[in-house]
Order: C-alpha cells, then structure tokens, then sequence
C-alpha cells in the first residue's frame, strides 16, 4: 500500500511575524523556515503505518519555492522513501495545491493520502477537503487516531462533545489533528541516509495544473493592541466597575 502525504513549508511556529507597513502580507524575509507541525504529523503517521508493515512506501509531497526541498529532506529523514516537489514561484493558494495533488494521486495512485488538516501561516483548513472532492474520495478529517485494515481506514475524530469514528473505503484521505502521535526527533544518521533518498522535480504544467490566485488579499492588519489593565482593590470595587464603567453587569 502506498502513502502519499503532504509537507509544506511555513514560517516557523516559533517566529512572531511582523505585518509588512503597506499592509499587503507578512515580512517572512530572513525568517526561519520550517515543516508545518501538522505535517510532521502527518509523515510520522505514514511512516509508522509503514513500520507496521501496512504500508510499503511513502511518498512525500510538497508544492512551493526551491526551498521546499528542505522540507522535502525532512520528511524522507524521518523515513518517507522518496520525495516530490511541485515547483512554482507563484503564490500557491488552497484550490491550487488540492488541484496539483489531485493530478499527483492520479499518476501514483496512492491508497492513502495523509494531510495537516491546517497550514499554520494561512491557517485556510481547507486542501484536503478539497482534495478530497476533486479526487472523488471519502475523508476524514482532524484524525487523532487511525487505523488501516482490509482495504478500510477506520478513523477517530474529536468532535463537539465527544469522539467520532469514521470507517472510509480505500483509497481515502485523511486530515491529521495534534493528537494523533507525537513525532519523532529526526537523527542525524536519518538525514545522513535522507540526502541519498530520491527527490523528483516536477512543474505545475508538468501536470496540467493552472495555479493562477483565485483569492485577492485585501488587506493584512495586526490586531489592535490591548490596553493596560487595572487592579482593583476588592470584589466591591470590581463590581462597581463592570457596572458602572465596562456596563456589562
Ligand atoms: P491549508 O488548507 O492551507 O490549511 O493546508 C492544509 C494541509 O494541506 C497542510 O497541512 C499540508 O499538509 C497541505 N498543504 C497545503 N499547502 C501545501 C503546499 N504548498 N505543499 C504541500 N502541502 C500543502
């Protein structure tokens, strides 16, 4: 069984952004640059499925810069068996990425494909669903645990007031929550050996996919700042002021 699963890369959890002053996007110049953790998810997930003798390879996935390719080595040093880069320098939007995957599960026909379910710079929660439709395939998305057996994946998911279990037909895809395992640290041996796994370069075209931006970004603000707060001295005071000055009482 075969695995695709899905790497982007984004600025680091880690990096606060700063709004750029013409208020078109964030200043990601000289930032760190890392896997988006729900990715890292996503791969240890398919690799584990392989360790359990479930699946037999994993193929990693990632569309964007050049420098995708790091991430792509990531992924294959926790132990995808080969990597995919979808180059393109123009800004990939949700429906553009689920269009190139979409002509990806076409060629490798992969019985699985493990998404994040959110990218943390857009946080848009939106390419595997979409994926998904275009594929013609079952989902189940927020995965916090799954299970593969007899041409099913039986899938739980956190919902509102409790837990959800989904059984999806083979082949299907499958969006990862931060529950679902903790990610191993990757050794240097690994990413010795991953220098050495095989990366395929492919273009958009390459596929017949049009990435034009169907979105505009209007505007990108920072949130307004907080004011100071005070201390009252007892209950009596601070209910004085929620009547009397906040008037929520
Ligand atoms: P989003 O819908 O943008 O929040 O992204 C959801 C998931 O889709 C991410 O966690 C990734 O697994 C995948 N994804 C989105 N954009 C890309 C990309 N440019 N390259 C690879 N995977 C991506």
């Amino acid at each position: 069984m075969k695995i695709l699963v899905t790497v982007k890369r984004v600025v680091d959890y880690n990096v606060k952004v700063r709004v750029k002053s013409d208020g078109s996007g964030v200043d990601i110049a000289n930032v760190k640059m890392s896997m988006n953790p729900f990715d890292e998810i996503a791969v240890e997930e398919a690799v584990r499925l392989k360790e359990a003798g479930v699946a037999t390879e994993v193929v990693a996935v990632s569309c964007g810069a050049t420098q995708c390719q790091e991430t792509l080595r990531t992924a294959l040093a926790i132990g995808a068996d080969r990597g995919i880069l979808v180059e393109s320098t123009e800004e990939l939007q949700p429906l553009a990425v689920a269009k190139i995957l979409k002509a990806l599960v076409d060629k490798e026909q992969p019985q699985l494909v493990i998404l994040g379910k959110q990218a943390i710079d857009n946080d848009s929660n939106q390419t595997g669903q979409m994926l998904a439709a275009l594929a013609g395939l079952p989902q189940a998305t927020f995965a916090s645990k799954v299970v593969v057996a007899d041409g099913k994946a039986t899938v739980s998911r956190e919902v509102d007031g409790g837990a959800e279990t989904l059984s999806l037909k083979l082949p299907a895809v499958v969006t990862t929550d931060l529950r679902l395992n903790e990610p191993r640290y990757v050794t240097l041996p690994n990413i010795m050996k991953a220098k050495k796994k095989p990366l395929e370069t492919l273009k958009p075209a390459d596929l017949g996919v049009d990435v034009a931006p169907r979105l505009k970004t209007v505007k990108v603000a920072e949130p307004p700042k907080r004011s100071a707060g005070v201390m009252v001295p007892d209950v009596k005071a601070l209910v004085e002021k929620l009547r009397n000055e906040a008037k929520v009482l």
